[in-house]
């Protein structure tokens, strides 16, 4: 596992030396729009302490860590109105992953029907 870069873009709106469109923030974790939206609802949450992936989270995030953030995960579509019609959680992770920023993050997708988890199978 690649140690964690304190130069990532995450980190970065973490520290607020960048700013982001905040959707959401309490003791365990930030969440924002994405810069770059795939869905009418296109949501990154982010943990507040430096881990790589969730690989790395779930290795080393202690369980109030871990719990904090998967809950406000959930609080967070649920203040979307998400969960009647349903959504999508997804945590990018390394190079076959297709992982852009080494600060773990997941996605929450949703307002529309999402089609299939992938487009094309290896
Ligand atoms: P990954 O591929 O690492 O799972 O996804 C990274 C996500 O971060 C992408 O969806 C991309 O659009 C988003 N992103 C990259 N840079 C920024 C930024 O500076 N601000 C915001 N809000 N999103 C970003």
């Amino acid at each position: 596992m690649s140690p964690y870069d304190e130069n990532n873009i995450f980190a970065k709106i973490l520290r607020g030396e960048i700013p982001c469109d905040k959707v959401y923030e309490d003791d365990y974790a930030l969440a924002f729009n994405d810069i770059s939206p795939q869905a009418p609802v296109h949501i990154l949450v982010i943990p507040k302490g430096s881990y790589v992936s969730i690989d790395d989270f779930g290795a080393n995030a202690s369980d109030g860590e871990i719990s904090g953030f998967y809950r406000a995960v959930a609080n967070i579509a649920r203040e979307k109105q998400l969960p009647d019609g349903g959504f999508r959680v997804i945590a990018n992770t390394g190079l076959n992953g297709g992982q852009e920023v080494p600060h773990f993050h997941v996605h929450i997708l949703g307002g529309t029907a999402l089609g299939p988890m992938l487009t094309k199978a290896a």
